[in-house]
């Protein structure tokens, strides 16, 4: 009998309706024997997460506020499951200590824990499955980076001590014993985490979507949702802003050589997208794998004649950046300029030391900072293998009277990346669509 690691998102847990869908999902498949859940979340597009409500009281708590109206909604929130589905676990318990523990100050990772730990109980409760602490298996080094020994022997013995468990996503424990959250959507991680641990036959990541599409449906509508891709396209992807998977999601089930299968519980009936290691038998009709991509980066542009003759030029720049804390995205560079791309909210409130100490380090001809840049990674391993890909990519562009600001073709030759002006990011999104999926479409039928 194989295992199939099965981590369902907030939304596929919003309620007892999406409960039920989800068991069903589990029963169907006697292989799926690890579930790993999130906490509930929108019910509809005005609805708030249990996250967000458990962040607030925290936040309230924090301020000597009573919490009680913003943690009523919560207990409301997982009542209203437990009741619809009859369970019997004494949750106002659960909740009660909960609620003091976020009184007495636990913290931000521990309130937001919560929301995956109580649908974690609930569900292993509805499941008559056991309930495994994150807090027990999933651990966190001093610097408080995941400890991927210790958490693949410990969390492996757990779990091989079980046939059929519930895992609670988003957190594990720190170094000191306390509970520790991955960041936002990180219970992706925690799936991944899991399926490594036990040596899974498939990661399955459960969402509200059938699969990785080509491009973000709330930009293009019905975007055709993509087969199968690599993890290392699916890296750019979601790096640039393919929000469907956590991008550190990847490289625990990457390494142990695990396949990922993201698919919608809404309509389990759809394949979803598979991540895998290779490629090679896997054709697809399109040129490319897929369009990510983010606003509210700055290019930070340095010129300087003869800057290529000059040894140590460019690390001093980034020395500069490394100094005030700044993390670099990108740096595509010509003969006498550099520019490096970062994110607008990591040199707020620094630009002018920047600037200066890039001065003082490096004496350039001209030091500027250009903001409100978007960017866009147009993905596919096909690439390389296809001529006239830029042609297509920059004519499209071109066609939809967008300005590139930036163009940067990675080493990797897996994608190509264009900045535009914010205010231009959606049009650009939906031209590079039109002119590789739906051009290429009506071109062949
Ligand atoms: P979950 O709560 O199940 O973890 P998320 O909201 O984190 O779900 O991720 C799913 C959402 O990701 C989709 O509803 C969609 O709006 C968004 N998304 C953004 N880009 C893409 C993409 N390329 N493919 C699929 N979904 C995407
Ligand atoms: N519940 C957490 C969040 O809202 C983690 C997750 O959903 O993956 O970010
Ligand atoms: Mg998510």
């Amino acid at each position: 009998m194989g295992i199939k690691v099965s981590k369902f998102g907030g939304s596929s847990l919003a309620d007892a309706a999406q409960f039920q869908k989800v068991k069903q999902i589990l029963l169907s498949d006697g292989d799926r024997r690890i579930v790993v859940p999130s906490a509930p979340g929108k019910r509809s597009a005005a609805d708030t997460k249990v996250t967000d409500l458990l962040y607030e009281c925290n936040r309230l708590a924090g301020q000597g506020k009573d919490i009680t109206p913003a943690f009523e909604k919560i207990r409301e929130r997982y009542h209203g499951i437990a009741q619809e589905l009859g369970l019997s676990v004494d949750l106002d318990a659960h909740l009660d200590e909960v609620k003091k523990n976020i009184c007495l100050g636990a913290g931000a990772d521990y309130a937001a824990s919560r929301g995956e730990y109580l649908n974690g109980i609930l569900l292993a409760d509805y499941l008559g499955w056991d309930f495994i602490d994150a807090k027990d298996g999933i651990f966190f080094d001093e610097e408080g980076h995941l400890d991927s020994d210790k958490t693949n022997s410990v969390l492996g013995a757990l779990l091989r001590g079980h046939e059929y468990a519930v895992v609670p996503g988003f957190y594990g424990c720190d170094s000191h014993g306390n509970v520790k959250t991955f960041s936002r959507g990180g219970s992706d991680i925690s799936g991944a985490i899991v399926a490594r641990a036990i040596d899974a036959d498939v990661y399955e990541n459960w969402t509200d979507v059938s699969g990785c599409l080509m491009a973000d449906p709330r930009i293009v509508r019905n975007p055709v949702p993509i087969r199968y891709v690599t993890y290392r396209e699916l890296r750019e992807l979601s790096y640039m802003g393919a929000s469907v998977l956590h991008e550190d999601a990847i490289f625990p089930v990457r390494i142990a050589g695990i396949p990922t299968n993201i698919r919608n519980t809404n309509k389990p009936e759809e394949p979803g997208t598979i991540i895998g290691y290779e490629a090679e038998d896997h054709e697809s009709k399109y040129m490319i794998t897929g369009i990510a991509g983010h606003k509210d980066f700055a290019i930070i542009a340095v010129e300087k004649a003869m800057m290529n003759a000059e040894l140590g030029f460019g690390r001093r720049v980034l020395q500069a950046l490394e100094e005030e804390g700044v993390s670099f995205e990108h740096m595509p560079s010509g003969i006498d300029t550099m520019s490096v791309v970062v994110h607008e909210s990591a040199i707020e409130g620094k630009k002018e030391r920047l600037i200066q100490r890039i001065h003082e380090l490096c004496s350039p001809d001209s030091v500027e900072i250009h903001s409100g840049l978007a960017l866009i990674a147009t993905v596919g391993r096909g690439m390389v293998r296809s001529k006239g890909t830029s042609a297509r990519l920059f004519n499209a562009l071109m066609k939809a009277g967008i300005n590139v600001r930036l163009i940067d073709q990675g080493s990797s030759e897996l994608n190509i990346i264009v900045g535009v002006d914010n205010l231009d990011f959606e049009n650009a999104v939906r031209a590079i669509y039109r002119a590789f999926v739906i051009n290429e479409t009506e071109n062949r039928w």
